[in-house]
């Protein structure tokens, strides 16, 4: 009996010293450059937008189209999309504001000020700044090189480099809506490249492609996000995110809810599937703390998040 009243006091004891130095925390001064960075901090990321467009067939990229795709992506990451309500009530709770914004930057890698996109007449395909077989030179990524056809990147640690670049297949239709490069790419690729036919919210765009979803989808990646289905249709090879359930596969155009496997309901309408734009709306909490942990010390994007701090 005695016993046990020593261990509730001391219960209580703990519990006090240990909110009140949880107070004493919060009086101490945050450095500037905190390791961590705080779940509620929004990081502000300058984007430049690199326009790619063939002579033969020139696509209409107006200045407008671009920023309807930045309003796009600051209402995506932000959990300002009127479409999240959408959300079964199952997966409500993990729906999250990601705490990013992006914006077209204003200075150049120079300092000088930018409109913050560039346009090339190339006929330099998309496809050129990536690598199915794995050991192409860098040097070899023609889409971000001036003098291989493509254009220069602007440094990855200041800058998300969006290129606007043709990835028709060998029938002149679109081939693949985007891809994008992760955090460990090489720097001097490390960029996400989208088609012209499903980029910003103003026509003309493919059917499916209508509200700039591809570019959120492939910033996932770009922040360190994996697809929410298994490879290969196993459920074992998840995204390394607990609050996203196991899939077995892709889905593709309009699913409806409920859609089950690997023993749950699917959650085909999160940003990293790969339905239609009018059927993806959400990230969730753990998809969120994944990308921002980039930016804690020692995160592959601790640099462009400092980088963005500088006045
Ligand atoms: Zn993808």
């Amino acid at each position: 009996m005695i016993k046990q009243r020593f261990v509730v006091v001391a219960v209580l004891l703990a519990t006090f010293f240990y909110s009140c130095s949880e107070d004493d925390t919060n009086l101490v001064e945050v450095p500037e450059e905190v390791p961590i960075v705080p779940p509620e901090e929004i990081i502000r990321i300058p984007v430049v937008i690199h326009v790619i467009n063939p002579p033969s067939f020139p696509f209409v990229i107006s200045d407008q189209k671009i920023h309807s795709q930045i309003d796009v992506l600051n209402q995506d990451f932000r959990k300002k999309n009127p479409d999240h309500v959408k959300t079964p009530d199952e997966f409500k709770d993990l729906v999250a504001d990601v705490g990013i914004e992006f914006y077209i930057a204003t200075k150049d890698p120079n300092g000088q000020p930018t409109t913050g996109i560039t346009r090339t007449e190339s006929d330099i395909s998309g496809f050129s700044g990536d690598d199915i077989t794995g050991e192409l030179p860098i040097e070899e990524y023609k889409l971000f090189f001036t003098n291989k056809g493509g254009k220069d990147i602007w440094p990855s640690n200041k800058y998300l480099n969006i290129y606007i670049a043709d990835l028709s297949d060998r029938w002149g239709r679109l081939g693949l809506a985007g891809y994008a490069h992760f955090p460990d790419k090489d720097p001097r690729v490390n960029a996400v490249v989208i088609d012209p036919r499903v980029f910003g919210t103003l026509q003309p765009l493919e059917s499916e492609y209508t509200l700039g979803r591809t570019a959120t989808h492939e910033i996932g990646h770009w922040l360190n996000l994996k697809h929410i289905y298994g490879r290969d249709g196993s459920c074992d090879e998840g995204d390394e995110v607990d609050d996203t359930p196991d899939q077995k596969s892709q889905n593709l155009g309009k699913p409806v809810y409920p859609k089950s496997s690997c023993g749950g309901n699917e959650m085909f309408m999160n940003f990293m599937d790969r339905v239609d734009d009018d059927t993806m709306y959400m990230f969730t909490k753990g998809q969120k703390d994944r990308m921002r942990a980039l930016f804690n010390e020692g995160g592959a994007r601790r640099e462009l998040y400092l980088n963005t701090k500088e006045k």
